[in-house]
């Protein structure tokens, strides 16, 4: 697809097939982008003729089939590499999702370079794959996680962070954007402070690559994730972005077929990066699809789709501020977030809201969404959740709010 100067909405709808149903007799209106988004014709399309013409398991084929299936799924590293400016295309290490990245480097780097005693720094705003392996981690060797508050607006507290660091921090595990809040936090300086103090620190990035550039040079980041799914992509894949000089240092995370340069009963020889962590036949036809959402989101271009996304925020935070008895969940300002509303009804619970809102079309999330500490710290069980993605239209968050007065008047007053 061309490179488009103006956001073409309805070009850009027509380009996801799912859009246009209707859902119990209303046009769909799918505002679940924070757990997965739809995927564009060029990502159907990449995997399809994968299937149809160039299918053949990689690496290891002698056979033309299988060289080209090879060159395409090397060139999805390489796509992903530029996507993320990485310095080098061995530090693109694919992996099943943003889940299966932060577990590798918790079993392999976690599990070498940390011993009993040494901190690990996490956030409030983590998603439980960013606080269930370092848990898992910690009992298993005795270290200690501290947790950065945030404050009422569930901003990141940065004199809070910079207390909890020490000569003790040897790792920070922190999330690019919150997915119950949109908070962007300012990672580059959580990077350098971290760095200052002699640690490490991991990215999970899931719910910032969708919405804005990601440069993991300019980052400074020992490692950052993210997955497919979220950035139009398919499922079952992955990134796990290493700075080299620490990938080569850690051990493998499994063990198996194309991992290994050589084999015996006695031993077993590493391959190179960025093989060494990919054992066992990968996804292949998931990264020439993620490759294919790298190409699509970027021709429409990235700084594009967050004016886009602003606008249907502010709009959408408006109309949904109308509503008698919501109250968002962090009413913080719209510069500091991304396209996320978290909510409450004061008469629904949050499950009866999204049961409720599909009724009419309009596809929500409702529940902790992975994140049961930072709902503990506002207070709530639950909370309903919009989140907008590149093709989602003011008519959409109209729709919802209608939903919502309609949810208002069947339980309240
Ligand atoms: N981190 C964040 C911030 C997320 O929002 C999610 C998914 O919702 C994940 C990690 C886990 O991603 P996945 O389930 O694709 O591994």
């Amino acid at each position: 697809m061309a490179a488009t100067t103006f956001y073409d909405l309805d070009h850009f709808r027509a380009d996801f097939p799912i859009l246009c149903q209707t859902v119990h007799g209303y046009p769909l209106a799918f505002l679940d982008n924070a757990a997965s988004t739809q995927k564009p014709a060029d990502v159907i399309t990449a995997t399809k003729k994968f299937y149809e013409t160039g299918y053949a398991n990689v690496h290891r084929g002698a056979y033309w089939l299988s060289e080209q299936a090879t060159r395409q799924y090397e060139g999805a590293r390489e796509r992903v590499r530029a996507f993320i400016n990485a310095r080098h295309v061995e530090e693109i290490i694919f992996t099943r999702g943003a889940t299966e990245s932060i577990n590798l480097v918790a079993a392999t780097w976690g599990q070498t370079y940390l011993q009993a005693g040494d901190e690990v720094v996490l956030t409030w705003l983590e998603h439980h794959s960013n606080i269930v392996p370092w848990q898992m981690l910690a009992s298993a060797k005795g270290l200690t996680l501290k947790v950065v508050p945030v404050d009422d607006e569930g901003r990141f507290l940065w004199e809070a962070y910079q207390s909890l660091l020490s000569s003790r921090t040897r790792f920070v595990a922190v999330t690019h954007v919150s997915n119950v809040l949109g908070t962007i936090l300012p990672v580059k300086d959580i990077v350098a402070a971290a760095h200052a103090v002699g640690a490490k620190v991991l990215i999970d990035g899931c719910q910032a690559v969708p919405h804005m550039a990601v440069d993991v040079c300019d980052l400074a980041c020992d490692f950052y994730v993210f997955s497919g799914h979220k950035l139009y992509g398919p499922t079952g894949i992955g990134v796990l972005y290493g700075r080299e000089v620490l990938l080569q240092n850690m051990p493998p995370y499994q063990g198996g077929g194309d991992m290994i340069a050589s084999v015996t009963f006695e031993k077993a020889h590493w391959a190179g990066l960025p093989y060494k962590f990919e054992a066992g036949t990968p996804a292949v036809a998931q990264a020439i699809g993620l490759a294919a959402a790298i190409d699509y989101i970027e021709s429409i271009g990235l700084s594009a789709i967050a004016v886009h996304e602003a606008d249907l925020l502010h709009y959408a935070t408006q109309r949904l501020a109308g509503i008698r008895g919501l109250r968002f969940l962090c009413p913080a300002p719209q510069q500091t977030k991304t396209s996320v509303l978290s909510f409450t009804l004061d008469c629904a619970h949050p499950h009866d809201i999204a049961t409720i809102v599909d009724r009419y079309g309009v596809a929500i999330r409702a529940g902790h969404h992975c994140a049961q500490p930072l709902m503990q710290r506002f207070g709530v069980p639950a909370t309903a959740r919009a989140s907008f993605g590149l093709y989602n239209t003011r008519e959409e968050a109209d729709a919802l709010a209608d939903a919502l007065e309609r949810v208002r008047g069947i339980f309240g007053p």
